[in-house]
């Protein structure tokens, strides 16, 4: 084919996973090839993910807090919405750094190929660029191939009133009535955007209470808020039907009696997950095994049953979280490019980016139960924080899980204003085999956030005598 390419090390797709590993085995002194489908590098999260999401977010945070100052005596007017400047600053935020990407990839002399990759044999890829076809040789390689949005059979999903993640990003306009199909991070964060917007939310989810990952009591304090905010949020309930008519789409529930209501809605966003695409890469020709449900398995240096090809990032498992593809792309580099490296991280945190935000990492009570682990925890209720209350907040909540025999840190979780950002100390904690000394002990800047975990940690050691 035209120009073909050897990389000593190539890697396939260019997310969070995929960069990260290209750069790390680039700058370890390998020639490295990054395959990419689109022509913008940065996969889902840079360009209809992570980012995108926070930018509009950022936009929700500011449209509640001045609505929400006028009980704390500053009113504002109606705000106007301009989507056209709106979705521009968005776009210029996502464009700033995939062009940031391109610019590093082009510092390391990585080369990459755009088109469509699928492997031909054991080192090779074939990418179908759109006007032909490349062939792409390697002696190592690195699948980073991401995900992709979960299709519901009984969904309309070529009606352009049916979106995902992508299509609810893209910020065509303001739905009148949305439903919010699943009740996971990803949905309620696009909840919270749409209902800031103006939209009236309805959210349903399967299980019997929302982000089913996290501990209930953490959850707490947004299901209350967006509890009086929306307009229904129906737990244990299932969608069976979406009727397309022309004033709206027809949607079929059925509680956990049986009992089935309709409604109807303009605009509907499905966000019941996502699935590897694993299965797309003709991946079995090079000797890999894909699993019936697209996950490519590795053990702990992300290598494959092919020794020489390693797999990252959400292709290889749960949590389908950035930070977790990129730490396991630099493990990927590195053991591809001959160091002693492997992925031993106790934790992984999880972050919703909600209002409040919801964060946990290492174990969480119901893990701690389920695996008949013992322990014991310290909460401390923001409510009694001096610098929650002068941010008008009090529902938030930081709760430790303590190993009761040495009083190490084993879990956390967190839910108010900025908990995605004050969880990074506790993560820390926990690699590091931290106590509950350890946290008391450390001085704390006051007043901030940050003194829920000290205080938390007192809480756990029955010292605490002041809580402000
Ligand atoms: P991806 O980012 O999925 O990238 C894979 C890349 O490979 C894509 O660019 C794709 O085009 C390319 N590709 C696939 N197959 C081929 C092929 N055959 N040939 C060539 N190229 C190919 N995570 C967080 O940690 N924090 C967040 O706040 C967050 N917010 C999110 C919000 C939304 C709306 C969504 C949808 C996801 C969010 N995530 C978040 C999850 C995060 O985006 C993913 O975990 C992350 O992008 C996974 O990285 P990855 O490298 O595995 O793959």
């Amino acid at each position: 084919g035209q120009g073909d390419v050897h990389g000593e090390v190539v890697v396939l797709g260019s997310g969070p996973g995929g960069y990260s590993a290209a750069f790390r085995a680039a700058d370890l002194g390998k020639k490295v090839v990054l395959i990419e489908r689109y022509p913008s590098l940065g996969g889902v999260c840079l360009n209809v993910g992570c980012i995108p999401s926070k930018a509009m977010l950022h936009a929700a945070k500011v449209l509640t807090e001045t609505e929400e100052m006028g009980a704390h005596g500053i009113s504002f007017s109606k705000p106007k919405i301009d989507l056209d400047g709106l979705r521009d600053w968005k776009d210029g935020v996502v464009k700033q750094l995939t062009g940031g990407l391109a610019g590093l990839a082009k510092q390391r002399k990585v080369e990459v190929v755009q088109g469509m990759g699928k492997f031909t044999g054991p080192n090779m890829i074939e990418v179908d660029t759109g006007d032909g076809t490349r062939t792409v040789s390697f002696d190592q390689c690195i699948i980073a191939a991401g995900s992709e949005p979960v299709k519901l059979p009984f969904v309309p999903h070529d009606d352009e009133r049916v979106v995902d993640s992508t299509g609810a990003l893209e910020l065509r306009d303001i739905p009148k009535k949305m439903l919010v199909l699943g009740g996971g991070i990803i949905g309620l964060e696009m909840a919270c955007i749409y209902d800031a917007l103006g939209s009236s939310i309805t959210v349903v989810e399967l299980q019997e209470q929302l982000m089913p990952g996290a501990d209930k009591d953490i959850v707490k304090p947004l299901a209350t808020r967006i509890g009086k905010r929306y307009d229904n949020i129906y737990l244990k309930t299932k969608v069976t039907n979406v009727e397309p008519q022309k004033k709206g789409l027809k949607v079929t529930f059925e509680d956990d009696k049986g009992e089935t209501f309709t409604d109807t809605f303009d605009r509907i966003l499905v966000s019941v997950g996502r699935v590897p695409n694993g299965a797309k890469l003709d991946a079995e020709k090079a000797g890999v095994a894909v699993d019936e449900r697209g996950f490519i398995h590795v053990d702990h240096q992300q290598r494959t049953g092919q020794s020489h090809i390693f797999a990252i990032g959400d292709l290889v498992g749960q949590p389908m979280l950035a930070h977790k593809a990129v730490h396991e792309g630099k493990v990927a580099a590195e053991v591809a490019s001959g160091h002693k490296r492997a992925f031993d991280a106790k934790v992984i945190p999880s972050v919703a980016y909600t209002d409040p935000e919801v964060a946990w990492a290492g174990l969480t009570e119901t893990e701690a139960k389920k695996q008949g682990v013992k322990y014991q925890k310290g909460v401390f209720p923001w409510a009694a924080s001096g610098r929650s209350l002068s941010l008008g907040r009090s529902e938030g909540v930081t709760k430790l899980l303590f190993d009761p025999d040495d009083d190490r840190v084993i879990g956390v979780g967190m839910v108010g204003p900025a908990a995605g950002d004050l969880i990074a100390e506790v993560a820390l904690a926990i690699e590091m085999g931290s106590d509950a000394v350890d946290l008391s002990h450390t001085i704390h800047p006051h007043p901030t956030l940050s003194e829920t975990v000290n205080f938390a940690a007192e809480m756990y050691e029955g010292t605490i005598t002041d809580l402000m």
